[in-house]
C-alpha cells in the first residue's frame, strides 16, 4: 500500500453529509488532488474496493454503511485563468466551497454565478447536477472542466457539450460518466454582465429594496437573504435541499391534468413541455410538515426532507417512497429524487 495515503479504516460519515446520517464508511481519504487518485488507483487493493467521491455532502443520501472506499474531495486552489474580449476565465479546484468561490467571482468584480450563491457543496460537485437557482444553471457559464479518469489513470479537459449538461442532469449522473472524478472546473464570466432577473421573487425583492440597477454583489446579497427566509440551515436540521426534481410532462398531459386540478403549478418549458412544482404536488398530498419516524417534510417547504434527529437513511427513504406513492396515486406523475442515493 503507498506509505503516503493517509487511508482511514471505520471512518463516520456523520459530519460529512448535511442529512447528519450516521454512516460509516470501510475506507476513507482524504484527496488532495490527481496525484493521490493516481495513487489510488496504483495500489491493487484499494483500486478493488468500490468507491464513492464525496465533496461537501449535500446532494447524497447514505442509506447504509458504505462497504469500499470514500475518496473525499478536498483539493483547494482558485485563480483568474485568462480573459478575452468579452469573457474572464475563472479556475478553482474541486474541494473549492461553491459560495466561497461565487464571493471570490464578485470580489474580482465579475458577475454570471450570483443568483446561485449559497448552493451548498463544492465547486467540483456542481457540474454534477449541473446546479442551479433563481432562473440561472452553471451551464449558462460553463468553459470546461478537468477529470481524472479512474480507469486509464488520464487527465483530460471537458467541454460543455461533453458534459452534456440538461435539468439537474449531466453526463456525470449517467454510466459513461462513472469514473470520472472532477479535479476542477473553470467559467468564462461576461465583462458585459447583465442581472438575470427572471425570476419573480428575486426581481420583486430587488425592486422592494429600492435596487433599480443591481450589482452582481447586490443580487447575490439579495438570493442569499431569500435562501435563508426559505431553506433550512443543515447546521441546525439535517436535509438535502429539494429533495425531488420538478418534473417534466409533456404539454398534453399537462392539459388533462389541468382540466381535474386547476390550480396545477406548471411552467411552460420552451420545448413545449411543462415542469410541474413537486413542492405543490406533495403539499396537496397533505405531506408538508408531516413526520415518518425521525425523518420529516419541512413545514415551510413540501420539497426539503428533513432529519428530525437520529433518522436513518432507511427512514428517508421510505419517507420518500410513500410521498412518491401518494402524488403517483393523485397526480399519476412520478417524483424523482434529486440527491443520489447510495
Ligand atoms: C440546504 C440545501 C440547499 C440546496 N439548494 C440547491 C439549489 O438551489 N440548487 C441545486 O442545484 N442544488 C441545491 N442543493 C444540492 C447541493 O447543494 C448541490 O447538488 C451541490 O452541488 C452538491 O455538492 P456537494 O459537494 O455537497 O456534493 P456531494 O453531495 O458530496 O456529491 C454529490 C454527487 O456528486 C459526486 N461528486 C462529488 N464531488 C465530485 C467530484 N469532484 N467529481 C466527480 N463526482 C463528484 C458524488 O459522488 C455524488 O454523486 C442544496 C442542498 C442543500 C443541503
Amino acid at each position: 500500500m503507498h506509505a503516503h495515503l493517509a487511508i482511514e479504516h471505520d471512518f463516520p460519515l456523520k459530519s460529512l453529509n448535511t442529512f447528519g446520517i450516521d454512516a460509516r464508511a470501510r475506507r476513507y481519504l482524504r484527496v488532495r488532488g490527481p496525484e493521490d487518485l493516481a495513487a489510488v488507483i496504483g495500489d491493487p487493493a484499494l483500486a478493488a474496493l468500490p468507491r464513492l467521491l464525496l465533496g461537501g455532502g449535500s446532494n447524497v443520501l447514505l442509506t447504509r454503511d458504505f462497504d469500499g472506499l470514500v475518496l473525499h474531495m478536498t483539493g483547494a486552489g482558485k485563480a483568474l485563468a485568462g480573459e478575452t474580449d468579452s469573457h474572464v476565465l475563472v479556475r478553482g479546484a474541486a474541494g473549492e466551497n461553491w459560495h466561497g468561490f461565487v464571493q471570490y467571482t464578485l470580489a474580482q468584480g465579475l458577475g454570471g454565478l450570483e443568483n446561485m450563491s449559497l448552493i451548498p457543496g463544492t465547486l467540483g460537485a456542481a457540474p454534477i447536477q449541473n446546479i442551479g437557482a433563481y432562473g440561472a444553471e452553471i451551464k449558462d457559464v460553463f468553459h470546461s472542466l478537468t477529470v481524472f479518469d479512474m480507469a486509464s489513470g488520464e487527465l483530460r479537459t471537458m467541454d460543455a457539450a461533453a458534459c452534456r449538461f440538461g435539468y439537474r442532469d449531466s453526463v456525470f449522473k449517467r454510466a459513461e460518466g462513472q469514473g470520472l472524478a472532477i479535479v476542477d472546473v473553470t467559467f468564462a464570466l461576461p465583462r458585459d454582465w447583465q442581472p438575470n432577473l427572471r425570476y419573480a421573487e428575486l426581481a420583486q425583492a430587488l425592486s422592494e429594496a429600492g435596487v433599480k440597477q443591481p450589482t452582481p454583489q447586490q443580487v447575490s446579497d439579495t438570493v442569499v437573504a431569500l435562501r435563508r427566509r426559505k431553506l433550512p440551515d443543515p447546521a441546525v436540521i439535517g436535509n438535502a435541499g429539494s429533495f425531488f426534481k420538478n418534473p417534466l410532462v409533456t404539454g398534453a398531459a399537462c392539459a388533462r391534468l389541468l382540466a381535474q386540478f386547476p390550480a396545477l403549478v406548471h411552467h411552460a418549458q420552451p420545448d413545449g413541455s411543462e415542469k410541474l412544482a413537486a413542492g405543490w404536488l406533495i403539499d396537496q398530498c397533505g405531506w408538508k410538515g408531516r413526520k415518518l419516524g425521525a425523518a420529516g417534510v419541512y413545514p415551510k417547504q413540501a420539497l426539503v426532507l428533513v432529519n428530525n434527529g437520529g433518522a436513518s437513511g432507511a427512514d428517508v427513504l421510505a419517507l420518500a417512497r410513500a410521498i412518491q406513492a401518494d402524488v403517483s396515486a393523485r397526480y399519476g406523475v412520478l417524483l424523482e429524487p434529486e440527491p443520489v442515493l447510495v
